[in-house]
Formats: structure tokens, sequence, C-alpha cells
């Protein structure tokens, strides 16, 4: 086979290109893009590439407190305070490095995860991590970590579910990060009843026990990643575990909700 000439090669470059935005344009025509959590058309920026979110839903999804706690992200009423750890873990140091949410449950995010976890919506996977990465992105890589753990579904809930909607946010958190993704590094051993129904003392006691390591790696810096923090007591239960096992825990959530 026969190589093609240098001039020849970036003809057939520059006409791979010209086709590759015609198809791109062709498709916008035929099939315009939306945001899947509205609905509203989404434009395609000068670059050609396409917004995951519209910019309404983006700023409700990406909309952290001014002040919060800088160890477990407790949102603060006032914004003068932002660089003291909040009462409860200045009293027990938590087992997490940080906890750090792209923004605090809004009704748009409220409404997205109940379509991302109880209506199927896997995809939402990918525009719901990008508004981790565009809020956290330089923060998680500025850790260093080594691993992603998602935190873990039971293998009943999972059955039902048909996927693990953390697992999904840590993939594409990877992917973004370029950080290995251990899907099973943490499992659920017994079912619980959802965290959303119980109050705070209750959801401490519906966790404990239920959480298992399953893996025997070297300390790692590891990020846990979980889709709504609320009181912490996930990210605390897991946490403790693998910090016993010697390695270094940061946790990444998309939102931040209070049980006030
Ligand atoms: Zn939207
Ligand atoms: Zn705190």
């Amino acid at each position: 086979m026969r190589w093609p000439s240098p001039l020849r090669h970036q003809q057939i470059k520059y006409l791979l290109q010209r086709s590759r935005q015609e198809l791109l344009w062709l498709s916008y025509q035929l099939l315009p893009p939306h945001c899947p959590l509205c609905g509203k058309p989404l434009q395609p920026k000068p670059d050609g590439s396409i917004a995951t979110l519209c910019d309404l839903c983006r700023n409700q999804c990406q909309s952290r407190a001014q002040a919060h706690c800088p160890r477990c992200d407790e949102p603060y009423q006032a914004s003068t305070i932002t660089s003291h750890q909040c009462s409860q873990c200045l009293k027990t140091p938590p087992p997490f490095e940080w906890i750090k949410t792209a923004g605090i449950y809004t009704e748009v995010m409220a409404q997205a995860m109940n379509q991302f976890k109880y209506h199927g919506r896997a995809t939402l996977a990918k525009p719901l991590a990008q508004c981790i990465l565009d809020q956290l992105g330089d923060e998680i890589s500025a850790y260093r970590p080594d691993l992603i753990i998602p935190v873990p579904l039971h293998r009943e809930r999972l059955r039902e579910r048909g996927y693990n909607q953390s697992l999904l946010l840590a993939r594409q958190l990877g992917k973004v990060l370029n950080v290995e993704v251990l899907a099973q590094g943490m499992v659920r051993s017994r079912p619980t009843s959802p965290q959303s129904l119980l109050n705070a003392s209750k959801r401490h006691k519906n966790l404990h026990g239920a959480f298992k390591i399953n893996h025997n790696l070297a300390p790692q810096r590891l990020i846990l990643v979980d889709d709504i923090v609320t009181t912490t007591s996930t990210a605390r239960a897991c946490s403790t575990l693998l910090s016993q096992q010697g390695h270094t825990v940061a946790v990444v959530a998309l939102g931040r909700a209070s049980l006030k």
C-alpha cells in the first residue's frame, strides 16, 4: 500500500474536518440538542461544542454556599466566617480530609437527582459530573488522588435501580481527571432504609455496620464519591473504615442538602 504524499495528506485531513463540521451542523438541524433537565434548546458554542446543561440549570447545580465549613462543607448563614470549621468538626474531627460539593441542594438539583436515581435516567451522570468538575476539578486534582471509590449500593437496590448513581458519577470524574475508579472498593453489606426518610440520629444508626471494605490495597489517597451529602453520616461511616486501613479520604458529591 502506498502512503499519500504530504500534500495529499493535508487535503484529506481538511476534507475530513469539513465533513465533520457539516455532519455536526446537520445533526443540530435534525436533532437540536436540548438541556436534559429543563428541555430548553442548547446553542452550539463558537468551537462547535455543546454545553451539557443550559445556563440556568447549570447555575442551579453549581451554587455553592459562599460561607461553609472547610472540612465538612456545612453551609453557614453569614458570609464572614469562611475559614472556620463548624462546631461539629471542631468537637469531633471527621475521618475525612474534606467534603466538597458542587452546590447546595436546589429545587433543580432535587428534580435532577429524582430523575437520575429513580427514573432510570443514567445519562444524567455526564452533565451532573460536569457540574462537579466545573466547580471542583482543580481542587480534586490539587489533592492528587490515587483512586476514586463510589459510595456503594446494596445489591438488592442495585438490582432494582440497575446502576449505582455514585459509580456513574465516579466514572465520569475518573475519565476526565484520569484517575482509576475502583467500582467495588466498598460494599454495602446489608440493606438500609433510605437516609432521606430518617432524622439525623436515626441516619447514623441506620448505617452502623452497613459498609465493608472490599480491597486490600496499601494506603492510598482516595476520593469517595457520593450523590448528595446531608448529615455526613454516610461519608463518616465509609471514611472511618477507609482511614482505619491507613487511607487518606476526601469526599466529593454533587449536592449539599440540609435537614433544617
Ligand atoms: Zn436547563
Ligand atoms: Zn464541619
